[in-house]
């Protein structure tokens, strides 16, 4: 049985002392598939070198998260395009990127970033991996006025429900992460209840987010079994259905990516 991790940050700055131990017990089981989120250009490049020697790390986003510094934006569009040039194999989407809880002065800095990362997986035609903490309504008014809406996946989505449901209106996709197994997040189970299946996936956000039983604990990869069981329990399918569904999104949304059934 293989699972999935759409969304991992297996990167030195986000484990520190523990990144060599992270990295080799990845290598040692037969555990999820990695897709590994960069945090800035810096990662991107560590995130493709990474996929590049370590098989279960089996594909790539690049992009610049909204609490990285953004000052750089301008300059790193062009370097992040050039990355994906020659990383095509690797590399399956832009971000990520979006809207982290902001103060007033802040948030037209991040909109720039955003609509920047944007426009590129517009030009490149790659799917857009979103960031929102408590930018429900910003990330909705971004999206509903797009022109050549990008597939899109909102990650490790918490949003209020009425804009969980304008968003897959929108057609988005949404990921679901550890926090669907806390006791205390009914209101994050709810847009998991009306996410239809054909639209979900699942993540760890590792090194955050540790799923019960872990909960509060450093947060790995193969964690996200738990997430996969949380969803397959609700939907009242069996886990390799779910992982059959979850594949079928995943040829969707990044084309020519199996997941499932490839070795890489
Ligand atoms: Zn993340």
């Amino acid at each position: 049985m293989k699972y999935l991790d759409l969304h991992a940050h297996v990167l030195k700055y986000t484990y520190k002392d523990n990144y060599e131990k992270v990295i080799d017990d990845i290598s040692n089981y037969d555990g999820a598939k990695i897709v590994n989120i960069a945090l800035d250009y810096e990662t991107s490049v560590e995130a493709v070198n990474l996929a590049k020697k370590y098989p279960h790390i089996y594909k790539v986003a690049i992009g610049v998260h909204p609490t990285s510094d953004l000052s750089t934006i301008d300059s790193d569009i062009p370097k992040l395009k050039k990355l994906y040039l020659e990383n095509k194999e690797l590399i399956i989407a832009i971000g990520e990127t979006g809207f982290n809880e902001f103060e007033e002065d802040d948030i037209e800095y991040q909109r720039h970033a955003f609509m920047k990362q944007i426009e590129l997986a517009q030009e490149l035609e790659l799917p857009l991996i979103i960031h929102s903490r408590n930018a429900d309504e910003e990330v909705y008014n971004v999206f509903k006025d797009i022109k050549n809406l990008p597939t899109t996946i909102l990650h490790s989505w918490t949003g209020g429900i009425e804009w969980t449901k304008k968003l897959l209106d929108l057609g988005l996709y949404i990921s679901y992460t550890g926090i669907i197994t806390f006791k205390n997040a009914e209101d994050v189970r709810e847009n998991m209840y009306i996410t239809p299946l054909d639209k979900v996936f699942y993540e760890t956000d590792c090194p955050w987010l540790s799923p019960v039983p872990y909960r509060g604990k450093t947060n790995i990869p193969e964690y996200s079994i738990y997430v996969a069981k949380t969803i397959a329990t609700h939907h009242n399918i069996d886990i390799e259905e779910f992982n059959k569904v979850v594949s079928d999104n995943f040829e969707k949304v990044f084309k020519n990516s199996k997941w499932l059934n490839e070795s890489k």
